[in-house]
């Protein structure tokens, strides 16, 4: 399977591409502030290093504080407003794609799914993905959601 990863926004403005030097797991997130952020049921978020995604088109960016204190910034496409990706001043050279942006989201199976407690009734968790009421307490239990892999260069 190829490590570079492509995708893009509804109108076809910002289109981006992961060339990844790590792999993470996705994973879904059923809290409230992603419910209401997306509008929708829950989100799925996709790490990658910063320094491996590569945006062209142009992108706004709004802010969230988290009530850890934690900065989030949210970029999204100017001219439709699909929200590309999010980064947070807590965890540097890590950004969090908005997985439903990915030409591959098809294929996309999150390994784990984060504060089921607020899930909406109806969501039912597959039995072989991670089920946890809250989210990692610390980086350990995120290195185990994420399972960050190195990936092999071939040049
Ligand atoms: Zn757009
Ligand atoms: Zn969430």
């Amino acid at each position: 399977m190829s490590a570079t990863l492509s995708g893009g926004c509804l109108c076809g403005a910002v289109r981006y591409t992961v060339e990844q030097s790590v792999r993470f797991d996705a994973y879904a997130c059923h809290c409230t502030d992603c419910q209401t952020r997306s509008g929708s049921a829950f989100g799925i978020q996709q790490s990658v290093m910063a320094n491996d995604l590569t945006v062209e088109g142009p992108l706004i960016r709004g802010e969230h504080i988290q009530p850890s204190g934690a900065v989030a910034g949210i970029y999204a496409c100017e001219k439709c407003l699909t929200r590309i990706y999010t980064d947070n001043n807590n965890r540097p050279g890590i950004v969090n794609l908005r997985a439903g942006t990915l030409d591959t989201s098809y294929h996309l199976v999150p390994g784990a799914h984060l504060w089921t407690a607020s899930k909406l009734p109806w969501v039912v968790i597959p039995d072989d993905a991670i089920n946890l009421p809250g989210q990692p307490a610390d980086q350990v239990g995120w290195i185990e959601i994420l399972k960050p892999t190195p990936v092999e260069s071939n040049g």
